[in-house]
């Protein structure tokens, strides 16, 4: 089952868990289905520091274009939803003029083609989730890579993105139910620096 004791949220997984799924679907079998950390303890702390640092970097500065036409904002939102499966806190959700509504991602790494697949996935199920908390329509999000030189990308949610994104949930549920070992990432260089290398069979 999900990483949560709490029972209102046992059914539901976060965008960044998806993400690990994409990475490799074993990630979902160790982290969800054994619940082995890939973090170290001693992690945390460093890990806790560069959020608290990030977070101010974040709200000090606008890195968004100007072009964007916002009413107004609302910042880190958890939004949750059983029917979509999905939970998580949305960096920010824009009101746009044309009636619209759009999650902004922040991203504390620089730009990469390859990784910008999954986090436009990423970026559909907020989308999604807002969609269906707030009742209006969200037709673009964006990803704000904030380091190594502020790039803004917006992403098209498309019906195509959606039912792509709800089908990798329905993925990342079937390992977690079934408890079965799902095949490795068909990328084996991803396995050199893996936490789990010494486990994973
Ligand atoms: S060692 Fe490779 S296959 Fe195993 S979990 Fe890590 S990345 Fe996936």
């Amino acid at each position: 089952m999900p990483r949560t004791s709490d029972p209102q949220q046992q059914l539901m997984i976060t965008p960044s868990e998806v993400m690990e799924y994409l990475y490799c679907p074993r990630f979902t079998y160790y982290l969800n289905v054994l619940r082995i950390s890939q973090y170290e303890k001693n992690r945390y702390k460093v890990l806790k520091g560069r959020q608290v640092h990030e977070q101010r970097l974040r709200h000090n500065k606008s890195y968004l274009p100007k072009k964007i036409p916002v009413l107004k904002k609302e910042i880190d939102v958890y939004l949750a939803d059983p029917g979509l499966r999905v939970r998580g806190i949305v960096d920010e959700i824009l009101y746009l003029e044309d009636g619209t509504l759009a999650p902004v991602d922040y991203k504390f790494s620089p730009f990469k083609e390859s990784v910008y697949k999954t986090h436009k996935v990423q970026m559909c199920l907020y989308a999604l989730l807002i969609e269906r908390t707030y009742g209006r329509p969200v037709i673009k999000g964006y990803i704000a890579y904030i380091r190594g030189g502020s790039k803004t990308l917006d992403v098209d949610i498309t019906e195509g993105m959606k039912a792509h994104s709800q089908k990798i949930v329905d993925d990342v549920f079937d390992i977690i139910l079934s408890e079965k070992l799902p095949e490795k990432t068909k990328s084996r260089v991803r396995c050199v620096d893996c936490t789990y290398k010494n486990i994973c069979v």
